[in-house]
């Protein structure tokens, strides 16, 4: 489903601008506005589902993708050697502010977990 009130709808069907650096059928990545690290990418599903919490047990197979799609961004961003972090929020507090789901891409200088 897209939701033309959903931001990241908007960037998947390509309404709104973004710096896109990787897509597959199911998916889309690109570099996140306010980079956290010197690699900070998103990947999402270019259909609607708000979190994880939302997500259904028949989206198993889309999960998987979204991880693998993760994996192929830090391959092409060139820190799957030096290392990276995934991150996905859900809810308020998760820290999630943008209510379609999304895994962040972190690296290019060591992520000390937890975060302050
Ligand atoms: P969350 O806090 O929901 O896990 O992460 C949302 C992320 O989306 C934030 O890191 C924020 O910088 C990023 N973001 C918010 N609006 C935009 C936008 O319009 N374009 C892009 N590329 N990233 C955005
Ligand atoms: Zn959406």
């Amino acid at each position: 489903m897209h939701d033309p009130d959903c931001l990241f709808c908007r960037i998947a069907s390509g309404d709104i601008p973004a710096d896109v650096v990787y897509e597959t059928e199911r998916t889309v990545a690109f570099r996140d506005i306010a980079p956290k690290a010197p690699v900070h990418v998103l990947v999402i599903p270019r259909e609607h589902v708000a979190s994880l919490a939302e997500v259904g047990g028949d989206d198993q197979q889309l999960l998987g993708e979204l991880m693998l799609a993760a994996r192929d961004v830090a391959a092409r961003e060139g820190v799957s050697v030096e290392g990276f972090r995934t991150v996905l929020n859900s809810g308020l507090n998760g820290g999630q502010e943008v209510m379609h789901l999304h895994v962040h891409v972190l690296g290019g200088r060591p992520l000390i977990w937890p975060p302050g």
